[in-house]
Order: C-alpha cells, then sequence, then structure tokens
C-alpha cells in the first residue's frame, strides 16, 4: 500500500522520476547531478537497507529499522513506497511537496512499483527510463560495484528482467552508456519540462 495526493499543476510538472534496474547507473548519474546541478533537487528517501560503504545517512538515504517505517507508512508520511530486494524503500512526502510547491524542479531516484505509483497519481511528472547499453553490461556493472553478495546479486538481476520489460510505460528512455551525455540529457529534459511549465503559485 502506498499513499500518493496529486499536487496542483504547478507542482506536478516540476516532477521528474528517474528509474531502471539495479546496477544501471541511477545513484552515479544522480550523485553527479547533485555535483553539477544542485539547482535540481533530488528527494533523500527512507529505507530499511543497511548503508553501503561511503553511503551518508541524510545525503544518500534516511536509514531507519522496520517499526521507524512502519511507523512513516501508518502516519501518511510517504508520498509512495515500495519493497525491493527485501527492503523497504520511500520518498518522504513533505519535502517534496515544499520544493513542489515553491516552483523548484524535484527529482526522485525510486524503482518501479514507485514510479508506477507516481504516474497514477501525478500523471504530468515526467518518467524518465535508465537502460544499459546491453544484458552483460548491466550484469557486469552490478557484479562490478562489488557491494552486494552472490544471492542479492541474483535477485536484483531477476528483479532487472521485469524492470527492463517496463521500460515502454516510461515517457523517455535514456541509455547510459556515458554519465556524463546522460546527465546532460537528463538535464535539458528537465528543463524543457520546466519551459512548459506554469508559474509557480504565490504563497
Ligand atoms: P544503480 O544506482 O542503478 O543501482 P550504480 O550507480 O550503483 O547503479 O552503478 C552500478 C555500477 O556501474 C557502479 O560501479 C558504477 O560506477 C558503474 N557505472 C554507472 N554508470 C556507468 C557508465 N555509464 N559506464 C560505466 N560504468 C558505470
Ligand atoms: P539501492 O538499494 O540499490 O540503493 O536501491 C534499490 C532500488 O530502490 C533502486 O531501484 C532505487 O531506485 C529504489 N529506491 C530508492 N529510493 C526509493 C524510494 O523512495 N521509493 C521507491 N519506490 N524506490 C526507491
Amino acid at each position: 500500500m502506498s499513499q500518493l495526493h496529486p499536487g496542483t499543476a504547478a507542482e506536478r510538472s516540476r516532477l521528474t522520476v528517474l528509474s531502471g534496474p539495479s546496477g544501471v547507473g541511477k545513484s552515479t548519474v544522480v550523485a553527479r547531478l547533485r555535483a553539477t546541478h544542485p539547482e535540481i533537487w533530488q528527494s533523500v528517501s527512507l529505507t530499511t537497507r543497511r548503508p553501503r560503504p561511503g553511503e551518508v545517512a541524510g545525503l544518500h538515504y534516511l536509514f531507519c529499522d522496520d517499526d521507524a517505517f512502519d511507523e512513516a507508512v501508518a502516519a501518511g508520511e510517504l508520498l509512495e513506497w515500495a519493497e525491493f530486494a527485501g527492503h523497504r524503500y520511500g520518498t518522504p512526502r513533505a519535502p517534496v511537496l515544499e520544493r513542489l510547491g515553491r516552483g523548484d524542479p524535484v527529482l526522485l531516484e525510486i524503482e518501479l512499483e514507485g514510479a508506477r505509483q507516481v504516474r497514477r497519481a501525478m500523471p504530468d511528472a515526467l518518467l524518465v527510463f535508465l537502460a544499459p547499453p546491453s544484458w552483460e553490461v548491466l550484469a557486469r556493472r552490478l557484479t562490478g560495484r562489488g557491494t552486494e553478495d552472490e544471492v542479492v546479486i541474483a535477485r536484483r538481476l531477476a528483479r532487472a528482467r521485469i524492470e527492463l520489460a517496463a521500460a515502454p510505460e516510461f515517457d523517455v528512455t535514456l541509455e547510459n552508456d556515458d554519465v556524463h551525455d546522460v546527465c546532460e540529457r537528463l538535464v535539458a529534459l528537465i528543463r524543457s519540462d520546466e519551459d512548459s511549465a506554469p508559474p509557480p503559485p504565490d504563497l
């Protein structure tokens, strides 16, 4: 279950969702965007997964236990949430709506079920699918990252097949051949969306 309330037209039109199979390079792309385009605000998700080496609480994720995640769901604090490879992930609602209300461009990096929830509740959101150059490259990237054991990698690859099949549901597919190029193409998409957006509401 999840909860998601549509916002105003101005709010919806500045929301971009980036999705794609595990290992395709989403975190790499959003990390580069964070450094090069800080004006694009990135939501920080709540997750029950343990931090990977180098991940910073509050920057990459808000790490929590199952009870705290349950409480956030019960309190209606999550815009969307889903289970992925044995852990739960969700987008805190309040900061996203606050940024959209100010007219800022907002980026969510979330998996397929979350993207579908956003699609249903906010049909004007721009849904971008990040695709690997090939299945072999995806498997190599996921394995080469070295952050998961074999069982977890197998679980994520099985899920990746499902995610790849859903690419046609998205507005745009970007192939992650080169991180720099992908970032520029993504920024261009976000900007073209902004150009057609109505002005932010007077608050
Ligand atoms: P995701 O967040 O989608 O699970 P990551 O960003 O963690 O994926 O990337 C998985 C691995 O692939 C990382 O080791 C990353 O450095 C590498 N990677 C990401 N994008 C590219 C690219 N365009 N070319 C080569 N390697 C890449
Ligand atoms: P990872 O464990 O590799 O960081 O993330 C696993 C998957 O969860 C990725 O596909 C990532 O995009 C997704 N994810 C991260 N945060 C959220 C979120 O808030 N909601 C949803 N639905 N998925 C998320």
